[in-house]
């Protein structure tokens, strides 16, 4: 059957019609046209005239009524969304967003109907799912999406896997923490045969770029993730049933009236737009009112070099002077502080931080029923009685911030206890840090006081496995394109020991040099960077280094991508006030010598500093001339990197 692209009724907005409706972009450049094809809803995506993504499926199979099959299009609306806001945990201070809207309605064989909204940006599309009231029906449960996307053969993608359920330390997975496979064929298989967590990134050939994820996922729904490749789709796909040790529906539940979670599709000719894109803040809005706002800052802590064996009164003192000699906010004592310091000591160790000018970042686990996870404090935040008393223990005690750890997945039933502890904790001041956990889909601004999360092969892998060091490299390639690009990252990085241990003499060997180490502290944004710096570097990491870490921000108000290639090297410029900080890695085995076009930041005739990595030489800070043309030779060296900040 034959396509009819531009239906005259698309003219007639409000008015039943056949098939065929587009909308596009502001520019006019990504257009989106959505059809009904043998029953069936499908769209497809086109950049410049240029296929991005073919024909893909989209639909619901609920409890209630089948939308996915013997569907006709019944209404189509158009508006326009304008909007501005400001957000100081992105990658971006201020953002002005513009979409068109369009929303087309279907009908299934029973008279049932279900609406698909639309907005299209200048590089964002992005769909959701709206579901009436169905007469007296007001309960569903979604028992699968026919939401797809279809790409052009050649497409090669940058994919990581969704893990098996219950695996790993103390079955604590999945937890985002997988390898990638990048520049790979479109029907490789994922590893563990449950397709792929978001973000994703695709290479349609010499076309451009697509990058999808989700955002606005609540307790109201679960965490959705890619499926293999099959039958030349990738479709949404839910949770796995045995997550959360099997506790919980992995369908979703909604109240009628309803919405899905948003599914975003960035496009672009190039990747500038995949690094900058802004659309998981957009498609969401702030979900309650906090009494401060969320605190940024800098932090030290003992647990990431020093393990285990550090959870005690003095290197706990120690690291809190480790924060206060840098000028760092924060010490985040890590896990174990109930046992191995006790609650009854907690108020000595907290009031050596307050008087040393140091905030307190708490540990938790979040578990719980859902691991075996003995790692404490346990079994405080799982439950709303107990957790209400401890919030109050911690305000009380002048905790504003803590970090909750091992989740139980992507179900609905988890992501209702991420929302649950967000707003208890606001309702007692407190920043919240998950780790071991879910990709954040839209939080920074749906939640205030959210103000990391891990989902990522963290800085703790270099200490677990050589293999990391060997790759950290590559993976830090990956992240601005992909993992940091949809949500902040909590890393944990910037480490100076050559070797990961306390005594830097044994344990795994970093493999990176020491700019590439402060590059990465600019290239990986997260308002609270807990940094991996240890109390010796102060005397045995080169001076200029130790400089850097002392100045470096963790709030931006602008960031503009360079250059680069995912899995290849990434230069990326971030300006915090008048200040720009270009930083850039290679992951490749030769030296890259590159031109960095400063003249798209509007950088012209200036000076700088630069912090590189050199052959047998310490960092150091060197002065750089930016020449009238805004022009900037560098060389970056094969695990080595650089920073130029301008003055
Ligand atoms: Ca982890």
């Amino acid at each position: 059957m034959k396509k009819s692209l531009f239906c005259f009724c698309l003219l007639l907005p409000g008015v039943a019609f056949g098939t065929g409706v587009s909308v596009s972009s502001p520019d006019g450049r990504l257009v989106v046209v959505t059809d009904v094809e043998a029953g069936k809803p499908v769209y497809s995506v086109s950049y410049d005239g240029k296929t991005m993504l073919e024909k893909s499926p989209l639909g619901l199979k609920t409890d209630v009524g089948d939308f996915t099959v013997g569907m006709t299009c019944v209404d189509s609306v158009r508006s326009k969304v304008s909007k501005s806001y400001d957000q100081d945990k992105i990658k971006k201070s201020h953002i002005d967003y513009e979409a068109n809207r369009l929303v087309v309605t279907y009908s299934n064989h029973n008279s049932q109907q279900i609406s698909v909204e639309w907005q299209v940006a200048d590089n964002d599309a992005a769909f959701r799912y709206l579901i009436p009231r169905q007469g007296d029906t007001g309960a569903m449960v979604v028992e699968r999406e026919a939401s797809g996307f279809s790409f052009p053969k050649e497409t090669t993608v940058f994919l990581t896997s969704q893990s098996d359920a219950m695996i790993g330390w103390k079955r604590t997975k999945p937890s985002y923490e997988e390898f990638y496979v990048t520049d790979a064929a479109l029907d490789t298989p994922s590893q563990f045969g449950h397709g792929f967590t978001f973000p994703g990134l695709f290479r349609v050939a010499d076309r451009g770029w697509v990058l999808l994820t989700e955002t606005g996922v609540d307790g109201y729904y679960c965490a959705s993730h890619l499926s293999d490749y099959k039958d030349g789709v990738f479709t949404i796909a839910y949770p796995m049933p045995e997550e959360n040790n099997g506790n919980g529906s992995a369908s979703p539940g909604i109240a009628l009236p309803g919405a899905t979670p948003w599914r975003t599709i960035t496009v672009a000719d190039n990747l500038a737009p995949v690094a900058e894109t802004t659309i998981p803040w957009s498609l969401v809005e702030p979900r309650y009112e906090v009494s401060r706002q969320a605190r940024p800052g800098r932090g030290t802590w003992s647990w990431i070099v020093w393990q285990d064996n550090s959870m005690n009164m003095a290197d706990q003192k120690t690291f809190i002077d480790l924060a206060r000699d840098l000028g760092y906010e924060n010490i985040l004592i890590d896990a174990g502080w109930d046992q191995n310091i006790g609650y009854d000591k907690m108020p000595e160790l907290l009031g050596y931080a307050k008087s040393n000018g140091v905030r307190p970042i708490l540990w938790y686990s979040s578990s719980g029923h859902w691991n075996d996870i003995v790692q404490s404090p346990t079994n405080k935040m799982d439950r709303p009685i107990v957790r209400k008393k401890e919030m109050k223990w911690l305000r009380d005690n002048g905790v504003e911030c803590i970090k909750v750890d091992f989740f139980g997945g992507d179900k609905q039933e988890t992501m209702r206890l991420y929302e649950d502890i967000l707003s208890d904790a606001a309702d007692h001041g407190i920043d919240v840090i998950f780790h071991g956990c879910t990709l954040p889909r839209g939080w920074e601004r749906m939640y205030p006081n959210h103000v990391g999360s891990e989902a990522v092969f963290a800085s703790e892998n270099l200490i677990f496995g050589q293999v990391f060091c060997d790759m950290e490299a590559f993976h830090a390639t990956l992240h601005p394109f992909i993992r940091n690009s949809v949500a902040l990252m909590e890393y944990g990085g910037t480490v100076f020991n050559r070797r990961m241990s306390r005594d830097n003499n044994s344990g795994n060997i970093r493999r990176t040099g020491d700019a590439f180490q402060l590059a990465t502290a600019v290239l990986f944004q997260n308002p609270v960077q807990n940094f991996a710096l240890t109390p010796n570097n102060l005397t045995e990491t080169p001076p200029a280094a130790i400089d850097f870490m002392k100045s470096v921000p963790t709030t931006w108000d602008d960031t503009r991508l360079i250059d680069g290639y995912p899995g290849r090297y990434v230069v990326l410029a971030r300006r915090h006030g008048d200040t720009w900080y270009i930083a850039g890695v290679n992951a490749m085995k030769e030296p890259l010598k590159l031109n960095l076009d400063l003249s798209k930041l509007g950088i012209v005739s200036g000076r700088g500093v630069i912090y590189a990595d050199r052959k047998d030489k310490d960092v150091e800070a060197i002065e750089v001339k930016i020449k009238k043309t805004g022009v900037v030779p560098v060389e970056i060296l094969p695990d080595g990197g650089f920073v130029i900040v301008t003055k």
